[in-house]
C-alpha cells in the first residue's frame, strides 16, 4: 500500500508577517520529509504519528511542546493523545507540565489499563517512567502572555505561531499540532498535540486530548484544530470517522461535517486520511496549516483562499 501523510499546525484567523507562509511552509515540509520516508522504510503508522508529532512539538513555532501558549496564570499545560486506528484505541494526557514531548507520554500510555491520565496523573506517570524535566517555555510566548496581561486578556486564544509580527496584530488565532498516517499495512493513525488556546481558565480541558479532537478507526483517522469548545461541540474528529466507517467517503463525511460547522458559527479545521488513501481537509476559521505526502507530491494549504470548505488529494 502507498502509504499517505498529513499535518498540521493549527488554525486561524491569519498568517499575518512577511515571509510567514514560507517559513511555516519550510517548517511543514522539513517534517513530512522526515517522516514519510518512515512509512516508506515500513514503520507503523503509529510510530510515524508520533514522530511527527515529537518534530512539530519541538518546533517553537507551533503551540504545542517547546513554545505552547501560556494560560491565564502563566503557565504553560500542555495536552496530547494518540489513537491507532488498528486496534482502535486511544490514549492521552491532559494539562502536563515540564515535559518535552507530551506525545510521548500519550504513546507510553497506549500500554496502560488507564489510557487518559489529567494533570496530576500525568506528571506522576512521567516521574514513573524517568521522563527528563524541561521547560517548554520560549521567549516569545512569555511576551506574548505580558503583553495580553496588561492589555487584560482582551484576545481570545494565542497566536497562531510565534511570530515576531504576530505579537502587533489583533488578530486572534490558534496553532495545535496534527499528524495522520496511513502506512504500508494499510493501518491509520492520528496524535494532536496543543499548549490549549491561550490565556484560559486554570483547569480547562483542550478537544485535543478527546476523540472529538483525535480519532481513528481502521477505516479513518482525523486530527482537528482550532477552537477546542467548538470542536467538543461537533465531536468533529469522532463524526468524521464515524461518518466513513458507516459508508461514506472522506471527501463526503469532510463536506457535511463542516458544512454543518459552518451553519453553527464554529472556528474549527480538520485532517484526515482513509483506509484507500484518501487525504482530506477541512475549515471553518480563515486558515488551516496544513500539508501532506501523498508519495507523489508534497502539498500545502497555506495559501488556500478560495471560500470551499474542505479540499481533498
Ligand atoms: N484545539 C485547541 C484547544 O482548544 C487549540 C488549537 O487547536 O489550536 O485547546
Amino acid at each position: 500500500m502507498q502509504p499517505k501523510l498529513i499535518i498540521h499546525g493549527g488554525a486561524g484567523s491569519s498568517l499575518i508577517g512577511k515571509g510567514g507562509v514560507e517559513i511555516v511552509r519550510q517548517s511543514l515540509t522539513k517534517v513530512l520529509e522526515e517522516v514519510y520516508p518512515l512509512l516508506l522504510a515500513g514503520e507503523s503508522a503509529q510510530a510515524a504519528v508520533v514522530r511527527g508529532c515529537q518534530l512539530l512539538e519541538d518546533d517553537p513555532r507551533f503551540n504545542s511542546g517547546t513554545g505552547s501558549v501560556l494560560q491565564s496564570d502563566g503557565q504553560i499545560r500542555m495536552s496530547a493523545s494518540l489513537m491507532d486506528g488498528t486496534n482502535q484505541r486511544f490514549s492521552g494526557t491532559i494539562n502536563v507540565s515540564r515535559l518535552k514531548n507530551p506525545i510521548a507520554l500519550a504513546q507510553a500510555l497506549q500500554n496502560f489499563p488507564d489510557r487518559v491520565l489529567s494533570d496530576y496523573g500525568s506528571a506522576e506517570l512521567a516521574r514513573e517512567l524517568q521522563v527528563p524535566i524541561y521547560n517548554p517555555l520560549t521567549d516569545m510566548r512569555l511576551q506574548e502572555w505580558w503583553q495580553e496581561r496588561q492589555e487584560n486578556f482582551v484576545k481570545e486564544a494565542a497566536g497562531v505561531v510565534a511570530e515576531a509580527d504576530l505579537f502587533t496584530s489583533t488578530e486572534a488565532g490558534r496553532g495545535t499540532i496534527g499528524v495522520v498516517a496511513l502506512d504500508s499495512q494499510g493501518s491509520l493513525a492520528a496524535g494532536t498535540s496543543t499548549g490549549g488556546k491561550g490565556f484560559e481558565r486554570i483547569g480547562r480541558v483542550s478537544d485535543s486530548a478527546t476523540p472529538a479532537g483525535n480519532y481513528a478507526t481502521s477505516q479513518a483517522a482525523v486530527s482537528c484544530t482550532g477552537i477546542g469548545e467548538d470542536i467538543i461541540d461537533e465531536c468533529l474528529a469522532a463524526r468524521i470517522v464515524v461518518r466513513v466507517t458507516d459508508g461514506m467517503s472522506l471527501a463526503a463525511a469532510f463536506d457535511r461535517s463542516l458544512v454543518e460547522a459552518q451553519s453553527r458559527q464554529r472556528d474549527l479545521g480538520a485532517i484526515g486520511i482513509d483506509r484507500t488513501g484518501a487525504i482530506c481537509w477541512g475549515k471553518t476559521s480563515q486558515v488551516l496549516l496544513a500539508a501532506y505526502h501523498t508519495g507523489e507530491t508534497i502539498g500545502d494549504t497555506l495559501e488556500w483562499s478560495d471560500n470551499a470548505l474542505t479540499g481533498s488529494v
